[in-house]
C-alpha cells in the first residue's frame, strides 16, 4: 500500500463525517462498509484486518480489505507498521504516535507533541519531515531486555 495524495486530506471527525465524505467520492455505504467505519470510531485502538474480521462476524473478509484499502484512499484510516507482523488500521487524526517492541509486540501510545524536538531537529538536520505513525518507533521494552 503506498501513500497516496489522499492522505494530505483532513482527517474526519467521527463515522458520520466518514460516511459522507465515502458518499461524496460517489462510494456506496454498504451495511458492511457502515460496520466497518463504526468500529474505526469506536475506539482509538489499531486493529489488523483479520481482528476487524473477528469483531465484524458475518462481514466477508474481502470486503473488510476492500473497505479498509477505501477508507485509507479516503484519508479516513491509515495503517501503522507495529512489527514484523500484519499492518494495524486506525482513524487517522490521533495525536499520539504508535511506540512497539519488536520482541513481544506490546505497542503504547505517546503524545505527538513529546516527539516535537526530535522531529524539528530531524527535520532541520536533514530535510526530512518524520511521520512516526506510517512506521512507528520500535524497540525492546523493559520485559524483553531482561
Ligand atoms: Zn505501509
Ligand atoms: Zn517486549
Amino acid at each position: 500500500m503506498t501513500t497516496t495524495s489522499a492522505n494530505r486530506r483532513p482527517p474526519v471527525a467521527d463515522a458520520a463525517c466518514a460516511l459522507v465524505r465515502i458518499r461524496e467520492e460517489g462510494g456506496r455505504v454498504t451495511a458492511a462498509k457502515r460496520s466497518v467505519v463504526e468500529l474505526v470510531y469506536a475506539s482509538p485502538q489499531a486493529r489488523t484486518a483479520e481482528e476487524f474480521a473477528d469483531a465484524l462476524e458475518g462481514v466477508d473478509r474481502s470486503v473488510i480489505y476492500r473497505t479498509l484499502a477505501q477508507l485509507e484512499e479516503l484519508g479516513i484510516v491509515e495503517h501503522v507498521h507495529l512489527g514484523h507482523g500484519s499492518a494495524v488500521y486506525r482513524r487517522r487524526g490521533l495525536a499520539t504516535v504508535p511506540v512497539a517492541c519488536l520482541v513481544c509486540g506490546d505497542a503504547v501510545e505517546i503524545d505527538v507533541a513529546s516527539t516535537e524536538a526530535f522531529r524539528t531537529q530531524v527535520e532541520s538536520d536533514t530535510g526530512i519531515a518524520l511521520d512516526l505513525v506510517h512506521f512507528p518507533l520500535t524497540g525492546r521494552c523493559r520485559r524483553c531486555r531482561s
